[in-house]
């Protein structure tokens, strides 16, 4: 057995709540180090590029749970929308289009959260307060009956002042209970990755992303 691997992921896995998810980020890593994982007996891995998903779900086995986790262009929804477990970046409203448009030719409902910025760099991702507002509320009018929304994430700023990310993850926890209020289904909040994950579970965080924490630095 893979015995530092898995002992790695039962470290972070046993920190979450209960039914809170622990994304495996496994982008950049070959397929082989995701089957050591798989054999350790997890199945939830996340993928920022449709290009290295469409390379590694093929040589992988089917009842992994894929997570898209990075921004996402609206025309490259059709290659992952047969089999997505759950797209944590939805930010605009013609990616949410697209991505319900191909739910419902594949027949099935693709589960989303809405990625709202938090952080305070310009190069984040993420939805503004206001246009989450506006994008909420066409999906609650019905707009997108392809899509089930499940939740929101959010990234803190790259800072090592923990103040600042607590507040940035305590902003988007209360836009989280505020949902759950009008969406039962909501259920989980990702916010968290090897460097703040600890905070974020502080603040109410129950799906966590961790990639260098459990594979090890990622050379580019
Ligand atoms: C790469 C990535 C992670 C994991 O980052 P680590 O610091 O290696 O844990 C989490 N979330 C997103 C969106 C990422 O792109």
């Amino acid at each position: 057995m893979n015995s530092e691997l898995c002992s790695k992921i039962s470290f972070y896995k046993n920190k979450l709540p209960d039914n809170g998810i622990l994304v495996a980020v496994s982008k950049t890593k070959p397929v082989e180090m995701i089957r050591k994982a798989y054999d350790c007996g997890h199945r939830d891995f996340g993928e920022n590029k449709v290009q290295e998903l469409r390379e590694k779900v093929p040589l992988l086995p089917g009842d992994i749970r894929w997570h898209m986790i990075g921004h996402l262009q609206s025309n490259k929804v059709k290659y992952i929308a047969p089999y997505i477990f759950l797209i944590h970046s939805v930010d605009n409203e013609k990616l949410l289009k697209e991505i319900n448009k191909h739910a419902l030719k594949h027949n099935r409902e693709i589960q989303v959260l809405f990625q709202i910025k938090i952080a305070r760099e310009e190069t984040k991702y993420g939805l503004t307060e206001k246009a989450y507002h506006d994008l909420l509320k066409k999906y609650l009018n019905g707009e997108f009956p392809g899509v089930k929304l499940k939740g929101l994430m959010g990234m803190a700023t790259f800072t090592s002042d923990q103040k600042q990310i607590a507040s940035e993850f305590g902003y988007l926890k209360k836009l989280f209970d505020e949902l759950k209020t009008k969406i039962p289904d909501v259920e989980y909040l990702s916010m968290g990755m090897t460097g703040d994950y600890e905070i974020a579970l502080k603040n109410g965080a129950n799906v966590i992303r961790i990639g260098s924490g459990i594979f090890g630095e990622r050379k580019y």
